[in-house]
């Protein structure tokens, strides 16, 4: 009976090497950029109770209907974390460090979505969050390291749009005239967007749906509901942008997809993507989360931006390519020794990436595999070399004059009988 082949499920990915390599490169970058700023990594879980993710509001669609929950042997209702704020904050309200509270965080996130190009049920997120205070120049610091992050890989077309949601107060008057507004017009609104007027008016500004369109093009706009100190900090957080020359437009029926968040919010855009899938980063203040986690009155405010959408960027642009992390260094042995076990532990402890073949095969065929590794150099021991103490140095590829590709050599390439205690001196001129 054939076996079942299985596959890996709907909006997952297999990751091979030198992308995973790149991702690597990539989470590198931007620890090194917040590490400048004075943030310290956490790693929280990667599943919380469900209640955790509940506080994110029940109105959100990563909530409501994209949470990936379960009940585990000891009957908890658990979730796997959607995004990393409402575990961060968590972490806080458990722990109390002292304020202001600078961090950052990798690792996947988890959301049932359909998936698509771009959209994954299992995704990469890299991000940052201070809690313990107000301060609107934190807001700036945050889209600063943002900014500055995907101009360090490259990417040029990249937008920012921002707004302000206001204080609870000002967003509570503004719901109120919405809420009517909506009601006023619902013949023109669909169906959906109707139900979700009455859970939570805002997010129906989210909508793409064309039906809905016009009514949102008319609506009240929350610009004209901030109270003096939501107005106070938005000005503050443009001029800052301004002062540090970060191009961003004020986008006043930008709201984000998740309920908590206050003041200022923001999102990043790769204009090079498809506009359905080219959020490449977002967030914004959440002034009542930490509370609503039992952590007291604590303002919040973080990002975080989609790993896999930056690399889908990169590559729109051709920037931040994958580099060769192949072997430089083959080791070749067709004696019965130990050889190849020692020469590609002395060059790997050199600081080469040294391979070999396995399962006493042929010359030819180490050759062969030498010439496919993509390594620039082959060491090779016979019974010869091995009995005066020597190796001979093959080099695979010869320097191509610039701008061609290079090409393995074959027979034409120089083979050279060097002493083994030069062979790393050798194999370390002949790489430079
Ligand atoms: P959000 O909290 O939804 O704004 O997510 C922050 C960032 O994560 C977005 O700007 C995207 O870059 C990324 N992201 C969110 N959902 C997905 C997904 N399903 N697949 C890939 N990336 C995602």
């Amino acid at each position: 009976m054939a076996r079942a082949l299985f596959q890996s499920q709907s909006g997952t990915q297999d990751i091979f090497p030198s992308e995973a390599d790149r991702r690597r490169r990539l989470v590198d970058i931007f620890a090194e950029e917040v590490t400048k700023a004075g943030y310290g990594q956490v790693i929280p879980p990667m599943f919380e109770d469900v209640g955790v993710f509940q506080r994110l509001g029940e109105a959100s669609d990563v909530v409501s209907k994209e949470l990936y929950s379960f009940v585990d042997q000891g009957g908890r209702n658990l979730s796997l974390r959607p995004e990393f704020t409402a575990s961060v904050c968590r972490m806080f309200a458990q722990h109390r460090p002292l304020v202001p509270w600078k961090v950052w965080y990798t690792g996947p996130s988890f959301r049932q979505e359909r998936p698509q190009k771009g959209r994954y049920r299992q995704f990469d997120q890299i991000g940052a969050e201070v809690i313990g205070t107000d301060d609107p120049d934190v807001d700036i610091e945050l889209i600063a390291i943002c900014w500055r992050f995907y101009q360090q890989i490259g990417l040029k077309n990249v937008s920012l749009v921002i707004n302000s949601l206001g204080d609870f107060e000002d967003r509570a008057r503004y719901l109120e005239d919405l809420q009517s507004y909506f009601k006023a017009n619902a013949d023109q609104l669909s169906e959906q967007s109707l139900k979700t007027s009455e859970i939570n008016p805002l997010r129906v500004l989210d909508s793409k749906r064309p039906a809905d369109a016009d009514v949102i093009a008319k609506a009240p706009v929350l610009a004209d509901y901030l109270g003096e100190p939501a107005a106070m900090s938005f000005e503050r957080v443009k001029l800052g942008l301004t002062t540090l020359g970060i191009p961003f437009e004020v986008a006043p029926r930008l709201v984000r997809g998740l309920d908590y968040y206050g003041r200022t919010i923001f999102e990043f855009a790769a204009t090079s993507l498809d506009a359905a899938q080219n959020a490449v980063g977002g967030g914004g203040r959440y002034d009542g989360l930490v509370e609503a986690l039992g952590g007291g009155s604590q303002p919040g405010v973080g990002f975080a931006l989609g790993v896999d959408r930056i690399l889908l960027a990169c590559d729109a642009e051709g920037v931040f390519d994958a580099v060769d992390s192949g072997p430089q260094v083959w080791v070749v042995t067709t004696t019965q020794g130990t050889e190849a076990l020692e020469i590609v532990e002395e060059l790997q402890t050199a600081g080469f990436r040294a391979g070999r073949s396995f399962g006493g095969r042929s010359m030819k065929a180490q050759m062969k595999a030498a010439n496919r590794s993509g390594a620039d150099i082959a060491v090779i021991v016979g019974e010869s070399e091995a009995e005066s103490g020597s190796v001979s140095i093959r080099q695979l590829r010869t320097a191509p004059p610039s701008g061609e590709v290079s090409s393995p050599s074959g027979s034409a390439s120089q083979q050279t009988v060097i002493e083994r205690t030069a062979m790393v001196e050798k194999v370390r001129s002949l790489l430079s």
